[in-house]
């Protein structure tokens, strides 16, 4: 806002009374949205560079909005967070990509995105049990994926949390792994099985050398600690080829596959095998 030495923030009312309404609209059409069944999941495949081998795909939702039409998760996630309703459209994103994933050839796994307002609810843990249970997917075949957002203030309850699911066989990411803060220091905290190296680490590695070096250094955390390491976000054969000599050992991006209908998933999965 532009300050004149007045009070000036009558003049900005209008504008931030029209933001709020778009909000609110945006937030009742959303509560909305889980019984219209507007929402579906895509599906984008990671491949593990050894072999050019499939291992699963990770499920991003999608919100086809009768007058909007499609609203990408960056518009609508964040509010979802804001206002709680991640955790009913959370629970739907993880039963449908657990049943999506069953009928998929093992050892496919497939990854679901958990926010931090998911690992607040009392009963997370039990609503994955629920929807393996339900889907019939054995626990070793489901991935999260979690964010900075959720260590942030790291509890004891998180952890723990994060150790339950770990018993059940269910596998830990780290998500855009190098945005944070405190990348590094959460990875002592806990043993992740994945990292994720944020798209924005792969976009530079167009001719700069500071690109490659930031990726070998990741990939050989992930080697020494043991942990699978993703580039996200691959989109030239080049960065690709890169990222193999660095050390990665799995890739994820449009030069695979953008992110398809779950419909077309079994049709990919045996394009590819
Ligand atoms: P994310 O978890 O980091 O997911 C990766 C995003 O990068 C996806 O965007 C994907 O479509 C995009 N992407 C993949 N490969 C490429 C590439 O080669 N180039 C480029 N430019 N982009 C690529 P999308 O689907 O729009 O999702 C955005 C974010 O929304 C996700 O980021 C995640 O944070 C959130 N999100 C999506 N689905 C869910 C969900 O079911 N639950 C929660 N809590 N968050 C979700
Ligand atoms: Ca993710
Ligand atoms: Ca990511
Ligand atoms: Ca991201």
């Amino acid at each position: 806002a532009k300050l004149d030495g007045r009070a000036t923030y009558r003049f900005f009312e209008p504008e931030m009374d029209a933001r709020m309404q778009a909000r609110r609209r945006l937030e009742l059409d959303m509560r909305q949205a889980l019984a219209r069944r507007e929402f579906h999941l895509h599906y984008q495949p990671q491949l593990q560079l050894e072999g050019n081998r499939l291992v699963g795909c990770e499920a991003l939702i999608r919100w086809q909005h009768p007058v909007r039409g499609t609203v990408s998760p960056l518009d609508f996630i964040p509010l979802a967070e804001e206002i709680g309703l991640i955790v009913p459209i959370g629970e739907w994103v993880m039963r449908q990509a657990c049943r999506d994933a069953a009928t998929w050839p093992a050892p496919l796994s497939v990854a679901v995105n958990v926010s931090p307002a998911q690992f607040k609810s009392e009963r997370l843990v039990e609503m994955v049990m629920s929807a393996l249970a339900a889907s019939g997917l054995p626990a070793t075949r489901l991935e999260v994926e979690i964010t900075e957002g959720v260590l942030l203030h790291e509890s004891e309850k998180t952890l723990q949390t994060l150790h339950r699911l770990r018993e059940l066989g269910v596998r830990v990411s780290m998500d855009d792994f190098g945005t944070g803060y405190s990348s590094l220091s959460y990875l002592r905290s806990f043993p992740f099985d994945k990292i994720k190296i944020d798209r924005s680490f792969v976009s530079d590695l167009s001719g700069k050398r500071d690109g490659e070096a930031i990726i070998r250094a990741i990939a050989g955390l992930g080697k020494s600690l043991g942990m699978t390491t993703v580039a996200e976000g691959v989109e030239t054969i080049d960065q690709m080829e890169r990222i193999r000599a660095e050390g990665c050992t799995d890739v994820q991006g449009y030069l695979i596959s953008r992110p398809i209908p779950a419909a077309e998933v079994l049709d990919f999965i045996t394009a590819v095998r």
